[in-house]
């Protein structure tokens, strides 16, 4: 077995496996480190509800196969109104996806190495030249791409990002069968992914149902641990507890079971990055993080990234004298930055501002989003200034003084 690569990948996510893939379709000798062992592949790391849209299966090829039920709408919540968007979707089964990631990248010539855990960085005068595994083995690249999801073993050691608990968000979610999918004063959640804002539920953080078909359905909710959470939390609970209190008290789980292993969970960090690269060295997916932060869009954004590191590795290694010095390696930072996650610090503002309103606002956004057209809306999430004002109300003058006076404190 050969100990060195052109590139070392860290872990076998979405954002990782993507990055093997782009590479070894481009010819070049890479190999996938993923801790979990092979028969058990994903075992805990099966932790996605894996709502996604056409932009991202199209743009990277995946087959009907991994998917458990197409969705027509995305349904926004409060807790007395919602909101219907026609938006086309669907929702994966995870493990599924995960495997044909690994399988299509082996096909492309990307080897995999499971049960090997990746502990530290190998350095030699102070860059990475390749990476321990596996409690004392080493392997060895020009290039060493850290994808292994919010544990980053290797970006924390290189001081490449500072994932702060603060900032850390946690999410759960069971399958369940029995649940009244069209229940009466509810939305008709058939074929849709449902997001509900409601802090009695999830304090500072959001709640979801997404059809997976019949009566069946992923439940799950996730908050981040910050004062918006604490604001609104009740004393003594966890986040499994949350869970419980929603299935004991909405009418649409009335007759509903959870169905046996079909639990998920996970956390991710909703902050800016510190740095996504340096010599020899690149950080991906939820390591950075890349994660959007308003709804946790997290697959897409990391294959985007992985894809990314791939194509600047293959810019890096062209050239007869290749170069993967920290600034050769900056074109990551650049695609980072205006390709896969654009307008991210609007983005956190608003995050920040949406888990902070309370929930009768969340009411009133009900009725904003209804008035307002498709484009406007779009632009909004996408970050747009002039279209998130027009969400915002006189009324809202307070809650924009605490987000202030909350970022000057910090
Ligand atoms: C409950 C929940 C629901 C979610 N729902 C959605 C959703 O609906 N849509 C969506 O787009 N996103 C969703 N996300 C987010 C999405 O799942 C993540 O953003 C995405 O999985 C990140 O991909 P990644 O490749 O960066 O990391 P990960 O998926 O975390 O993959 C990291 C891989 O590295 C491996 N690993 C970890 N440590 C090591 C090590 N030391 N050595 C070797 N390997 C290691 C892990 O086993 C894993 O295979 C959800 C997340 C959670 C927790």
């Amino acid at each position: 077995m050969t100990d060195r690569f052109d590139v070392i990948v860290a872990g076998a996510g979405p954002a990782g496996a993507q990055c093997a893939r782009d590479l070894a379709t481009r010819g070049y000798d890479v190999v996938v480190l993923e801790t979990e062992p092979e028969d058990e592949f994903p075992r805990q790391s099966n932790k996605s509800t894996a709502g996604t849209f056409p932009s991202m299966m199209s743009a990277f090829g995946v087959p009907d196969d991994v998917v458990m039920q197409y969705t027509d709408s995305v349904v926004l919540e409060s807790p007395t109104d919602h909101f219907v968007q026609h938006q086309p979707g669907a929702v994966l089964e995870f493990a599924d996806f995960k495997r044909w990631l690994v399988a299509d990248g082996r096909e492309e010539g990307a080897e995999y190495w499971f049960d090997a855990r990746v502990s530290k960085p190998v350095t030699e005068d102070g860059e990475i030249i390749g990476v321990e595994y596996g409690g004392g083995q080493e392997v060895y690249a020009d290039i060493v791409v850290d994808a292994t999801g919010p544990a980053a073993p290797l970006a924390k050691k290189l001081d490449v990002v500072d994932l702060e608990r603060k900032h850390q968000a946690i999410g759960i979610e069971y399958e369940l069968e029995g649940i009244d999918i069209d229940a009466e004063g509810y939305a008709d959640l058939h074929d849709a992914m449902m997001l509900r804002l409601d802090h009695d539920i999830a304090p500072g953080g959001y709640s979801w149902i997404f059809h997976t078909g019949e009566d069946t359905a992923k439940v799950g909710l996730c908050y981040i641990q910050n004062d918006a959470h604490r604001d609104y939390a009740k004393d003594g609970m966890g986040i499994d507890d949350y869970l419980q209190y929603w299935l004991d008290t909405d009418p649409r789980f009335a007759d509903a079971e959870r169905i046996a292993g079909k639990v998920h969970r996970g956390s991710a960090h909703i902050q800016m990055p510190d740095g996504l690269s340096t010599d020899n060295f690149m950080a991906v997916g939820d390591t950075v993080p890349t994660i959007d932060p308003l709804w946790g869009e997290g697959i897409h954004k990391g294959m985007k990234s992985g894809r990314a590191a791939a194509m600047t590795a293959d810019r890096c290694f062209m050239p007869d004298d290749p170069d993967t010095s920290a600034e050769a390696m900056s074109i990551y930072d650049e695609l980072w930055h205006s390709e896969v996650a654009p307008k991210m610090r609007t983005r956190l503002l608003m995050t920040q501002l949406l888990y902070l309103a309370r929930n009768e606002r969340y009411d009133t956004l009900m009725a904003d989003l209804k008035r307002m057209d498709y484009d406007s809306l779009s632009d909004a999430n996408s970050g747009s200034l002039r279209d998130i004002a027009k969400l915002l109300h006189a009324g809202d003058l307070p809650l924009l003084a605490r987000f202030a006076r909350e970022r000057l404190a910090e």
